[in-house]
């Protein structure tokens, strides 16, 4: 039976950049390392969700990890909470950016969503202001927390408070932050308890001297933070018993962190991984090897890749996929025992700034695997792979069988026929 090393490179999916004389990212960019395994290994395009639909970063790496979104997604608050190690209890999460509004008619419109991808000192400074906050006459106490860059989490604690509400980002710019309802009546209380965080959180922010200084330097101010996705605590079945792996995840990135640990993953930060472009993969790669020692499944985690995309940097993009490549040199001779997984969570075009439904290039690649003639590993050149189109629901079943670990069909009931059963041998025998 083989280890697993999977790397999923967030938003590595492009489209031809212009900037780049029509090419994507990953095909303008010189990486020997992940061209060679696609030459040696198996490749094919992956549509993480299904065909045409965009994943959001949680839903794309929840379905290759052979989870059902449409049954089984969580909510995005509750993986932002999970991944910075805030049990939720009884409360509800949303997940929470610094975003930019300007105020027209008593409207809020939203006029930047990331607030001019704020972070550091000035990020924490105005969370800060924001951090604790007593709603409804004491009846709900709300905790915001900034994590990365523009990003962060909000939870609200207290009696009868219920996730399904509407989001209070618009998602779009030029349209107004949206009054929070109650998709259902038990989430009634949560609305207003939102509604009074919202104008609260302006009215803090707005003046704020970060946000004067901002403004002077011609910089957006980040005077709200914008909720959405609310959930609560996450019930998941464990990748372990759904699979069989003993699971550990190398990330910087708290939703990727967040969505690791709902699945039972034991979650390792190696020094020098930021979550950002300027990441040590180096050090991510070295801490994956290490980790094979002890768990069976090693997920690492880039976000590099993902966030030049949203800054619209293609450029940037392909010196992150770069510098990924050369920390996979040592892999390109693997150990017999290792099956080396590549690929994305989502197309992210570096033109356009937002994930689309595009599928993702992802190869397969072990010693003793059959092999197809695709040489370089692209978009465009794994479209003659010898795996075709696949679901994120198809990767999990080929990890199994091609790390020999799947069982034969028929052996189990069929709802849990792919499951991996434990070897006779790991089994206690019945005594009499
Ligand atoms: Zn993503």
């Amino acid at each position: 039976m083989r280890k697993v090393l999977m790397l999923i490179l967030d938003g590595l999916g492009d489209r031809p950049c212009r900037g780049l004389g029509w090419l994507t990212p990953l095909q303008a960019a010189e990486i020997p390392s992940l061209d060679l395994m696609a030459s040696k290994g198996l490749t094919g395009l992956l549509h993480p969700v299904d065909v045409g639909v965009p994943p959001g970063s949680d839903t794309g790496h929840l379905s290759i990890f052979g989870y059902d979104v449409v049954r089984e997604y969580p909510g995005r608050g509750v993986l932002e909470a999970l991944g910075e190690g805030v049990d939720l209890g009884q409360g509800v999460a949303f997940r929470a950016n610094f975003a930019t509004v300007k105020q027209v008619n008593g409207k809020l419109v939203v006029i930047d969503r990331r607030a001019g991808r704020i972070s550091g000192e000035d990020a924490e400074e105005l969370a800060k202001e924001i951090e604790e906050m007593d709603l409804l006459n004491g009846e709900v106490k709300a905790e915001f927390r900034h994590t990365l860059e523009h990003r962060g989490f909000l939870v609200l604690r207290g009696e009868g408070l219920h996730p399904e509400v509407t989001d209070a980002d618009p998602h779009e710019v030029g349209y107004p932050v949206i009054e929070p309802q109650p998709l259902v009546s038990r989430a009634e209380k949560t609305a207003k308890a939102l509604s009074e965080f919202l104008r609260e959180a302006y009215m803090r922010l707005k003046d704020h001297e970060v946000n004067r200084r901002r403004e002077s330097e011609g910089k957006p101010p980040a005077n709200i933070v914008l909720p959405r996705g609310g959930s609560s605590k996450v019930s998941l079945e464990s990748f372990q018993d759904r699979w069989g792996f003993r699971p550990a995840a190398v990330a910087a990135g708290p939703l990727y962190k967040g969505v690791a640990r709902a699945l039972g993953f034991d979650v390792y930060h190696p020094p020098g991984a930021t979550g950002l472009p300027d990441s040590d993969f180096d050090a991510k790669v070295s801490k994956a090897i290490d980790l094979l020692e002890e768990y069976d499944f090693v997920f690492v985690h880039v976000k590099g890749t993902d966030t030049a995309s949203h800054k619209r940097d293609p450029e940037l993009k392909k010196r992150v996929i770069e510098r990924v490549d050369l920390a996979l040199e040592r892999l390109v001779d693997p150990p017999e025992d290792l099956l080396i997984v590549v690929t994305g969570d989502h197309s992210t075009p570096s033109e356009l700034g937002k994930h689309t439904g595009d599928p993702v290039p992802i190869l397969f690649y072990g010693k003793g695997l059959r092999r197809d003639d695709v040489p370089n590993f692209d978009e465009m050149s794994v479209i003659l792979g010898a795996l075709g189109h696949l679901k994120g629901r198809d990767v999990m079943p080929l990890v199994l069988n091609l790390s020999d670990r799947a069982l034969e069909y028929g052996l189990r009931p069929t709802s849990k026929a792919l499951r991996y059963v434990p070897k006779a041998s790991d089994l206690k025998p019945f005594r009499v």
